[in-house]
């Protein structure tokens, strides 16, 4: 068994156009893996194609909203329909909204929940039978460091990144009979288009981000490859049910 090989493969990678999604589509892709490249931004998304097109895998851009239920379904169903098979499911996509508790409206809070939660589940659910059907899958599905610690601008993103261990937990122990794999990636601060508004906004973000983390930088969406490499991969066949920080350290900072 070659440990890391992910030739023949299928992921599919929700919000794959950018950031941390890109960053584990191209460490999917460099293991061999085809990849849809799921989300609303063609624009974006067709960079993207391109960028993974040039590591010799197929690619392409499956559209999807992760706040419409038949929208995660079509794009689960399209993907096995255009690249034969699914495989690989990660659920990045993910949105905040920053505003303190008493502030949220009901409906900011429904737009976090569903598309960082709701979305994860509908979409492993869909892939369900398709992983069946292949045998086995793996599914990755992307926390938070507020998976574990609290904030006051970002409760509904807290509640579902939580939401997203537990459910990780649950979903593993469920469809391990079945040889599927679910695990949770935790990012630290990582330098992508989510983080950039709230650091130019939040006065002293970047510098209390870097004084907390041992490694003493900002994370890099490529920082995600290789842990996507090797939770989509047999190497993890015994692993799941994990939430795994991949945040230099800054979980571990006492
Ligand atoms: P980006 O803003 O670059 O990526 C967010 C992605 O989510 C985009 O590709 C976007 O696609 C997609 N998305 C948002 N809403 C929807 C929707 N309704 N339907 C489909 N796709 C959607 O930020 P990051 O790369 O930072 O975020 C990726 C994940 O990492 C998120 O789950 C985020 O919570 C998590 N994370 C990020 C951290 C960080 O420091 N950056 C830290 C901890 C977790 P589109 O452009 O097509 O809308």
């Amino acid at each position: 068994m070659k440990l890391f090989d992910l030739k023949g493969k299928v992921a599919l990678v929700t919000g794959g156009n950018g950031g941390i999604g890109l960053g584990m589509a191209k460490g999917l892709a460099a293991s061999g893996a085809n990849i849809a490249v799921a989300g609303r931004n063609k624009a974006k998304a067709d960079a993207a194609v391109a960028e993974l097109v040039m590591l010799g895998v197929k690619a392409e851009f499956i559209e999807l909203d992760v706040l419409k239920e038949a929208s995660c379904r079509a794009a689960v169903d399209k993907t096995a329909e255009r690249f034969g098979r699914l495989d690989i499911l990660v659920n990045n996509s993910g949105t905040n909204i920053r505003k303190q508790p008493q502030d949220m409206t009901f409906d900011d809070w429904r737009t976090v929940i569903d598309t960082n939660l709701s979305g994860a589940f509908v979409c492993s659910q869909a892939v369900y039978p398709h992983m069946k059907k292949a045998g086995g899958g793996k599914i990755i599905n992307i926390g938070s460091m507020l998976s574990i610690f609290g904030t006051s601008f970002a409760s509904a993103y807290a509640a579902s990144k939580g939401g997203i261990v537990q459910m990780t937990r649950a979903f593993a122990t469920a469809w391990a009979k079945d040889n599927i794999q679910v695990n949770a990636v935790l990012p630290g601060w990582i330098d992508t288009d989510l983080t950039r508004k709230a650091r130019s906004e939040i006065d002293g973000l970047h510098d209390r981000v870097l004084a907390r983390t041992p490694a003493q930088r900002w994370g890099d969406p490529d920082d995600f490859g290789g842990i996507a490499a090797f939770l989509a991969a047999p190497a993890s066949d015994f692993v799941t049910g994990t939430a795994i920080p991949v945040d230099g350290g800054y979980s571990v900072q006492g």
